[in-house]
């Protein structure tokens, strides 16, 4: 058994660093895709739970999480845990910062706990802020993003869909 000197928390900070694919501002500890980090019978246990299940991000995520391992020099494996499933809500406050500063309308509100999504959230405009925005399409640019345009400023913008 390999004993390092690394401890969880320093992997943690490693792995964390990962940059979401879709939106390379963003990394995994932002994103709250990151869960956990453990040793377990001599080697290390990521614990990560996709986002959307549409995205293609998770396999490179995983895959750049596992080159992280590597580069620390120590044994480890990633686990994909389903539930309890990944929401907006696990996105950090400094993640949706980056998101606005990206030009990416962040998520809004909270979802509503075993209730339908509200319809009524207002996406305001990453570019100026307007709240008169309208929703050109449902899929952006990914399948993680609609596509919305400004009333205010004519520019259209992706915005992260909560669910
Ligand atoms: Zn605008």
């Amino acid at each position: 058994m390999s004993d390092t000197a690394i401890s969880d928390a320093q992997i943690w900070e490693a792995v964390g660093e990962v940059a979401d694919p879709e939106v390379p501002v963003l990394t995994i500890a932002d994103l709250g895709v990151l869960r956990s980090v453990r040793h377990e019978g001599g080697e290390v246990v990521v614990t990560i739970t996709p986002t959307y299940s549409g995205c293609p991000a998770m396999d490179l995520i995983r895959h750049e999480v596992e080159l992280t391992l590597n580069h620390l020099g120590v044994e480890g494996r990633v686990e994909t845990v389903l539930s309890p499933a990944w929401t907006t809500d696990w996105m950090s406050d400094e993640g949706k910062t980056k998101l606005t500063e990206y030009g990416i309308a962040p998520p809004t509100g909270k979802r509503a706990v075993g209730g339908p999504v509200s319809l009524s959230l207002t996406i305001r405009c990453p570019l100026c802020g307007s709240p008169d925005t309208t929703e050109l399409s449902r899929f952006g640019s990914t399948s993680c993003k609609s596509l919305w345009r400004c009333n205010s400023c004519r520019e259209p913008f992706d915005h992260f869909k909560a669910i």
